[in-house]
């Protein structure tokens, strides 16, 4: 597995973080959204996308379930496949905030260690965890996809919350509450944690 990359070599860039950050106006950063299916990830992953880009801000949102059908069709959902998805995900999204943009993924990522293994790939201060959180039964009354019921049928093995686990985050940067905040209070908090990475 190791054999080819002996033959591999990094290459350096030629031009530095300032001189990269002084072209494009901004940092990059990484906006990770973890929580449930039905939590509200897509939904504050794309408003968020959205308020950056009417601010003049590079970025870009990275939705689990797209990611799916291109880079990742090849994975399912047992764990070791869902460990393969993040790192994946993780290492596109290192590259994304290296380049100066803020890459927002909103992804289950149900796995704890999954999560901490793409936080240390990615520079200090730059990886901001989002625990998108909301009861299981909250979620699932809300089901904006029909997964739930699906998986409540057995239909969809390993569902996370129904038949497969989810490990909440120990020590998340932000956790937005959408059973008690609305769309725009939750948007506006992680606008606001965003804004200032974006000159540091
Ligand atoms: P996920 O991406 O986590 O699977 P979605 O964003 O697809 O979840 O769906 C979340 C549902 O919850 C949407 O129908 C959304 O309108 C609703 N919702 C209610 N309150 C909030 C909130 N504060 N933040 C995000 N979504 C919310």
């Amino acid at each position: 597995m190791n054999q080819p990359r002996r033959n591999i070599q990094w290459q350096g860039s030629h031009v530095t973080p300032e001189q990269r950050r002084e072209a494009i106006g901004q940092r990059g950063c990484v906006i990770w959204l973890t929580g449930l299916s039905g939590s509200g990830k897509s939904t504050v992953a794309l408003r968020v996308e959205r308020r950056l880009l009417e601010l003049g801000k590079v970025a870009y949102t990275l939705d689990g379930d797209n990611i799916r059908h291109g880079l990742c069709s090849d994975l399912g959902f047992k764990p070791e496949d869902r460990r393969e998805n993040i790192r994946r995900v993780g290492e596109l999204v290192r590259l994304m905030a290296d380049a100066g943009v803020v890459a927002i993924v909103a992804l289950i990522s149900p796995y704890r260690d999954d999560r901490a293994r793409v936080r240390a790939r990615i520079p200090e201060g730059r990886f901001v965890e989002v625990f998108v959180d909301a009861p299981l039964a909250v979620c699932e009354e809300r089901d904006p996809k029909g997964l739930y019921a699906r998986a409540r049928s057995g239909e969809i093995p390993n569902f996370t919350g129904i038949s497969a686990p989810y490990e909440a985050p120990v020590d998340p940067e932000l956790v937005l509450r959408t059973d008690e905040s609305d769309v725009d209070g939750c948007v506006d908090r992680v606008v606001e944690t965003i804004i200032p990475l974006l000159t540091l």
